[in-house]
Order: C-alpha cells, then sequence, then structure tokens
C-alpha cells in the first residue's frame, strides 16, 4: 500500500443562477489537502476556462508606461547598479559585491533575514517571461551559492536558505528590473519549517524520505512532468498558488551542495515553466527554492523550487491574495494539477 495519500472529498453546491434565467444549478467542488502538510485547495470545475475572469488580461498600454516610467528612476539600470546599491562591509566581502556574469549581488537595503542579499540578474531593464533564458538565471543563482559559502564560513548558526524571486508588482516586487532575493536565517522561516518538520516525522513514520517517495508515486501519474538531470518536475495535488508547478532534487537537501549542472537544470526547467506561464497569458511570478545547511538537515529533506503565477497586470486590478489564501492558508485551483502538468510536459518536450 502506498504510504502516500492523496485525499479529497467531494461537496455540493445548489443554488438559483441568475446566468441562467435563475434555474437551479449544482456545482460539485473537489476539495484536496497536500498529502504531506494538509494545505487545503479547491477546485470547482465550473470555472475551467475561466481564468481571465480571475486573473484578467496584462494591459499592454500599461505595462508598458510602467516599464518606461521605472526605468528613469531604476537603481539597478547601467551604471547605477554599481553607483546607488549597498555594499557589504569590507570586513565581510572585501570586493563588496559579488558578480557572476550579468548577475551583481548585494545587500538588501531593508533586511528581513540575518542574510538578505539581492541578486540583479541582468543589464536588462524589463524581461517577458520567455526571455529569462536559463543561462542568464544560472548567474543569478551562482552568486546565489558563491554567498552562501562565504555565509557558511562566517555564520555557524546560518542554516536555513531561501533564494526567491517577485517579479513585478502583483508578486510584490518593488522594482521591475529582475531580480532575485535570498534569505539565510539560523531559524527556518514557517513554511519552510513546517516543511522540515512534517518530512522528518514521515521519515520516523516510514523510514523513508517523503520528497523520493513522492517522485516515486508520481512519477507514472499525471502530474509528474518530466526529469531534467536530478531533478523531478511535476504540478502539486494540492497547490498552494495558482499554476504551482514544483522540482525536487533527488540527491541534496543543501543548496550549498548543488553541483553546476544542477544550477543550469534547474534553471532550464524555471525558464520552461515561465515560458509557459506566458502562453497562458500570465506576466507576474514567485518562486523559491527551500535549501538546508547539509550538517542541520534532516535524513529525508531535499532541496525543492516552488513556481506559482500571479495576477496580471490592469489598471485596477484584482489581488489574488484574499482571504481563503492569507487568512485560511488555502487556494483556488483554477487550471487542476493535472491538466497543468499534460500542458507543461508537451511544452518540456517540443519547445
Ligand atoms: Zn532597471
Amino acid at each position: 500500500m502506498s504510504k502516500i495519500t492523496f485525499e479529497s472529498i467531494e461537496s455540493e453546491v445548489r443554488f438559483h443562477n441568475p446566468l441562467r434565467d435563475f434555474a437551479e444549478d449544482l456545482h460539485r467542488l473537489e476539495i484536496r489537502k497536500d498529502p504531506l502538510l494538509g494545505d487545503v485547495s479547491v477546485h470547482n470545475p465550473y470555472l475551467k476556462d475561466k481564468a481571465k475572469a480571475f486573473f484578467g488580461e496584462c494591459d499592454p498600454d500599461l505595462v508598458k508606461r510602467l516599464i518606461e516610467e521605472s526605468e528613469k528612476t531604476c537603481f539597478f539600470c547601467g551604471e547605477k547598479v554599481e553607483k546607488s546599491t549597498p555594499r557589504f562591509t569590507s570586513e565581510f566581502l572585501a570586493e563588496g559585491r559579488l558578480r557572476v556574469g550579468e548577475a551583481v549581488l548585494f545587500p538588501n537595503l531593508f533586511s528581513l533575514a540575518t542574510h538578505h542579499p539581492v541578486i540583479c540578474l541582468c543589464k536588462a531593464h524589463f524581461l517577458k517571461l520567455s526571455e529569462f533564458q536559463p543561462d542568464l538565471m544560472a548567474n543569478g543563482f551562482a552568486a546565489a551559492q558563491k554567498f552562501l559559502k562565504i555565509v557558511y564560513e562566517r555564520d555557524a548558526s546560518a542554516a536555513f536558505t531561501a533564494v526567491t524571486g517577485n517579479y513585478l508588482f502583483p508578486a510584490g516586487a518593488s522594482l521591475v528590473h529582475p531580480h532575485f532575493q535570498m534569505i539565510i536565517t539560523p531559524v527556518p522561516y514557517s513554511y519552510h519549517a513546517r516543511l522540515l518538520d512534517a518530512v522528518d516525522a514521515y521519515y520516523r513514520k516510514n523510514a523513508s524520505p517523503y520528497f523520493l517517495d513522492l517522485v516515486q508515486e508520481e512519477k507514472t501519474g499525471p502530474r509528474y512532468v518530466t526529469r531534467k538531470g536530478r531533478w523531478h518536475w511535476l504540478a502539486p495535488f494540492s497547490p498552494i498558488g495558482n499554476n504551482e508547478v514544483m522540482a525536487i532534487n533527488e540527491a541534496e537537501a543543501d543548496f550549498g551542495d548543488l553541483t553546476l549542472p544542477d544550477l543550469k537544470d534547474l534553471c532550464y526547467g524555471i525558464s520552461k515553466v515561465l515560458a509557459f506561464y506566458e502562453t497562458l497569458g500570465h506576466l507576474s511570478f514567485n518562486f523559491a527554492v527551500y535549501s538546508v545547511k547539509r550538517d542541520r538537515s534532516p535524513e529525508s529533506f531535499r532541496c525543492l523550487i516552488k513556481i506559482i503565477s500571479r495576477q496580471n497586470l490592469y489598471p485596477n486590478y484584482r489581488n489574488d491574495d484574499y482571504f481563503l489564501q492569507k487568512l485560511l492558508q488555502a487556494e483556488l485551483i483554477i487550471m487542476p494539477p493535472e491538466d497543468l502538468a499534460a500542458r507543461l510536459k508537451a511544452f518540456f518536450l517540443t519547445r
């Protein structure tokens, strides 16, 4: 018997529908629970093809205006990344900032963690999602890894890392210019902690690592997308964000232990997911890579990434993070993970 259970319940809703001359309608909802954390998501199949009603369409004129106006005062553009961004103290990093290719890593002006650098990814002020090329992102991740190794040498308490991305305002970015962030902390932040506690409890019960069992379980099913190097890409059964795609590294828990091919394969996958989001009409996204220092990690943890698309940009756009997500920590499924994986799989294979 499988150790992982994909649990869902059906719920019926009856009402008189004004869109059908007040005829009685019956909607059957599916309420799913994440097999590890129990996080709830809800799928109303009648929302199929209603993504536009929820996320709207990006307004090209508004996007153009935001790009042009923000470019004039952008701290990451041209010479300003050298002249206007913070520098590390000389005791911490003699050169002040880290550089890999076009990527430049420097301290955040307002840190939210013990170590919280920002990584300006490229010279371009704006990228379409299909322009987030693997090599470009690999520079950013390589800079993040270099920084993590420096922190490990200097700060014995640093153990929990998230390499993250917010792209454009709906995703919480305050600057348009493509950039990543990373936090390295002595305690795992809430979701990271829940993941670690849960995989540890799973390991004690089942004597095998949850994420490897998940890959094994999903590999032949409808939510598995593909394998690239040591990364397994899939659409989670009960997502925590819109169009969530995740990838699990089958071997390493520590972002610092990923090889260069690991980083390149990761970026290849991210570029596919982002280009796929573009075909769905999206422009804004978040991601997080979760990592634990090797000697602090439970045997059961594996480095993983979660990527989600965010609300589209148009005047007075609606926030996609409301009571359901923010206060109930549940998510709405518009495109079922099984459909998402099938479409993304085709995308990985054909382009
Ligand atoms: Zn810029």
